[in-house]
C-alpha cells in the first residue's frame, strides 16, 4: 500500500494503475468506511481511499478543529483491508493560497443537511469533484447513511459529466440499530444509550408505512412521537421527502420516499435516514 501526500505524488503513483475504485473519507474509520472498501476490492481491480477532514464543508460553528482523527491507525486498517493507494493531503495541497473556484448546487441547500448546514454542500461537492479529478477512479464509493450527499454527488457527476460510477452502499450499523459514525465517540454513555431512538423512530415509521400508510405528515409525528419519549435527544428535523428531489411529501407515491432526521444530544449531532422503496 503506497500513502502519498501531495497530488503530484498521487498522481504518478495513479499513473501504475487501470481501472480505479475510490472511497473518499474524512479518517476516523469505522465498520461503514470498510464495507465501502470491501465492496470497491470486490467490484475493482485495484482500490483508493482519501483521508481529508475537509473545511470547506463544517461551518464556522462546527466541529472542523475537534473532528477525530488517527491516521496511523486509519492507515493500519486500509492495510489490511487491501487497499493499494492512500491519499492523506493536508489542507493547504486541497486549498492553497488564492483558491476560488466552488461547485454549488442551489437547490440542494434549500433541504434537510442544506438548509441546516449553510455551505455544507458546498463544500463538499467542491471537495469531491477535486478529489475526482486527481484520483480519475472508474468507480466511487459512498454510504447510504448520508443519503442526501449521494443525490449531489450523483448531480453534480451528471451534470458536470464526470466519468466516474457512483456506487451507494448500505449503512452500516451497531447491534443496537445505531447508524455507525466517527462523531458516535463524542457521545457520553448516557447519550449512547439514548441514541438508538433514531433507528427506533425510523423503524417504526417504516412498519407504519409497510402496513398502508402513505401520509408524509403521519409518518413525521410517529417518528416526532418517538424521539419524543427519549428526552436526551432534541430533534433539529424529522422529514418525509420525495427519494429524489428531497421536498416533503404529503403523500407517498409509487417512488416512494427517504425518511431521515437530525438529532441533537447536546453539542453531538447525529443523521440517519430509512428508505421506503417505491412500487416501481
Ligand atoms: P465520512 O468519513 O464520514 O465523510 O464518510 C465517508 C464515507 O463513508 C461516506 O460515503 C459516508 O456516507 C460513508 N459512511 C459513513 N458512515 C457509514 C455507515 N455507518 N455505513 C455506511 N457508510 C458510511
Amino acid at each position: 500500500m503506497e500513502v502519498l501526500h501531495t497530488i503530484a505524488d498521487f498522481r504518478r503513483a495513479r499513473a501504475a494503475f487501470g481501472e480505479l475504485g475510490f472511497v473518499p473519507t474524512m479518517g476516523y474509520l469505522h465498520q461503514g468506511h470498510l464495507a465501502l472498501v470491501e465492496r470497491a476490492r470486490a467490484e475493482c481491480p485495484a482500490v483508493a481511499v482519501s483521508i481529508f477532514v475537509n473545511p470547506t464543508q463544517f461551518g464556522p460553528h462546527e466541529d472542523f478543529a475537534r473532528y477525530p482523527r488517527d491516521t496511523e491507525r486509519d492507515l493500519a486498517l486500509l492495510a489490511a483491508a487491501g487497499v493499494d493507494l492512500v491519499f492523506v493531503p493536508p489542507v493547504e495541497e486541497m486549498y492553497p493560497p488564492g483558491f476560488g473556484t466552488y461547485v454549488i448546487q442551489p437547490a440542494a441547500d434549500e433541504v434537510l443537511e442544506g438548509a441546516a448546514r449553510p455551505g455544507h454542500f458546498r463544500g463538499v461537492a467542491t471537495v469531491v469533484c477535486k478529489l475526482f479529478n486527481i484520483v480519475q477512479p472508474t468507480k466511487s464509493y459512498f454510504g447510504q447513511k448520508d443519503a442526501q450527499q449521494t443525490v449531489v454527488i450523483r448531480q453534480m457527476v451528471r451534470d458536470l459529466n464526470i466519468p466516474v460510477e457512483i456506487v451507494v452502499a448500505p449503512t452500516v450499523r451497531e447491534p443496537d440499530g445505531l447508524a455507525l459514525s466517527s462523531r458516535n465517540v463524542y457521545l457520553t454513555p448516557a447519550q449512547r444509550a439514548a441514541a438508538p431512538v433514531l433507528y427506533r423512530a425510523l423503524r417504526a415509521a417504516a412498519e407504519r408505512y409497510a402496513a398502508g400508510e402513505r401520509s408524509g405528515e403521519a409518518l413525521r409525528a410517529l417518528m416526532r412521537e418517538v424521539l419524543a419519549a427519549e428526552p436526551l435527544a432534541k430533534p433539529e428535523y424529522v422529514s418525509v421527502a420525495h427519494p429524489l428531489t428531497l421536498r416533503e411529501l404529503d403523500q407517498i407515491g409509487l417512488e416512494g420516499a427517504l425518511l431521515s432526521m437530525a438529532v441533537r444530544f447536546d453539542g453531538v449531532r447525529l443523521i440517519d435516514n430509512w428508505v421506503l422503496e417505491g412500487m416501481r
